[in-house]
């Protein structure tokens, strides 16, 4: 019995002697791993990311080693591209003349939208509400524009008379947001279009998290605003597959009314093949398009319709049985982002953390942001609802 221990105890040792270098090190890196949270604990309530569907997975790792800088060395690659980009297309209403540039995701198809938007007009003005994303405070300081940001109304949306009154000459970009960051709000975008139609000035709309929830909410029948290339005025529109697209970062796309346009922001591309580029990256994996683009073609429309339908469900729920332990959201939703009005949004979150549950401080508002994305189940919330009362008492909020 003794012996049995002591030879056990033996070989663990020798064992762990003849473990090898590379395993030592995927042990060391799962030992970090395991420091991070994840989606599909469901703990993750505040991101507006999910856990990939394991096609993605898989996709992303056959592509691993690609360059879509280099489309001659990977034309399979660019094959991909063109076949994703023209899902996105017709998700869009995009015209024939349209085209698109894959990105790492919001941020860059944003810097991309700019770049085209200065080149195209040669101006400098940039005109958002104080609900954009921050990117475009990266924007500012990035590249040489003004931004002329004007206040959003009590439903949290642009504030388009506002926006009409500060266009003038040396407007480069009006930006609209269909599905805002924080509580997922669509700007009006047909006004918009209609305003810059008028004036001739470029509407770039970010719909990096709305891109792929709009379409199949407006199907399933709820009263969303419109937003895509339907209104002519539109001239780019950007949206992220690592989003709602349940797909893995870094994928986003921006998508242009005209495709030519793209030829004002593309480089002659020396030493890699093709002979020009366009957009911002140089060495890019096509592991995210052929990632984003297996879970297009496994879920279709009607698989992403679903998914919308039950994350609508489950963010009307949630706002149920937020209000029925008596806070307060911060509006009516009309995404799957919600808004919790607190009076100490950073006590509530910390002591979340505490708890293990992670939600997103929105300061401007004084409230905590949830995403309900697929991740976040009605089981999920059943379980966070006593923790967030629990808080809420101790914090002196309901
Ligand atoms: C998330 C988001 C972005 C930024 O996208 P990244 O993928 O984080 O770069 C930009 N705009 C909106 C509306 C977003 O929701």
């Amino acid at each position: 019995m003794y012996l049995d221990i002591i030879h056990a105890k033996l070989r663990m040792v020798m064992g762990s002697k003849k473990k090898s270098w590379y395993n030592m090190i995927l042990d060391e890196l799962g030992r970090y791993r395991k420091m991070d949270f994840t989606f599909a604990s469901g703990r993750i309530l505040g991101s507006m990311c999910t856990e990939p569907f394991s096609i993605a997975k898989k996709a992303y790792r056959y592509f691993l080693e690609t360059n879509l800088g280099d489309p001659d060395l990977f034309p399979g690659s660019k094959k991909v591209e063109t076949l994703y980009l023209s899902f996105v297309l017709d998700l869009l209403n995009a015209p024939d003349t349209a085209g698109g540039v894959v990105s790492s995701g919001g941020t860059e198809s944003n810097i991309t939208a700019v770049w085209l938007a200065k080149k195209l007009s040669g101006k400098k003005k940039v005109i958002v509400s104080e609900g954009v994303h921050f990117s475009f405070q990266k924007i500012a300081s990035l590249m040489d524009v003004e931004l002329v940001v004007v206040p959003l109304t009590k439903r949290y949306c642009i504030d388009v008379s506002m926006v009409r009154d500060k266009i003038d000459d040396d407007v480069a970009m009006v930006v609209g947001v269909a599905g805002s960051t924080e509580l997922g709000m669509v700007d009006p975008i047909q006004e918009l279009s209609d305003i810059c139609s008028e004036r001739n000035v470029f509407l770039h709309v970010d719909a990096a998290f709305g891109g792929y929830v709009i379409p199949f909410l407006r199907e399933l029948g709820y009263s969303v605003r419109d937003f895509d290339f339907k209104f002519k005025g539109v001239s780019s529109i950007s949206i992220d597959a690592h989003k709602m697209g349940c797909s893995a970062i870094p994928m986003g796309t921006l998508v242009v009314r005209e495709k030519k346009w793209l030829e004002d922001i593309s480089v002659e591309s020396h030493c890699v093949s093709g002979k020009k580029q366009a957009g911002l990256l140089g060495t890019r994996s096509a592991g995210p398009v052929a990632a984003a683009y297996a879970v297009t073609r496994y879920l279709g429309w009607e698989g992403y319709k679903k998914i919308v339908k039950k994350c609508m469900n489950n963010t009307l729920y949630l706002m149920e049985k937020i209000e029925n332990i008596g806070l307060n959201v911060v509006v009516e939703p009309c995404m799957n982002v919600l808004g919790v009005k607190l009076k100490k949004p950073y006590n509530v979150a910390e002591k979340l953390t505490d708890h293990g549950w992670k939600v997103n401080i929105i300061d401007k508002i004084s409230s905590i942001r949830i995403v309900v994305m697929p991740h976040v189940t009605k089981k999920v919330i059943d379980e966070f609802i006593p923790v967030l009362k629990k808080v809420c008492k101790e914090e002196g909020e309901i």
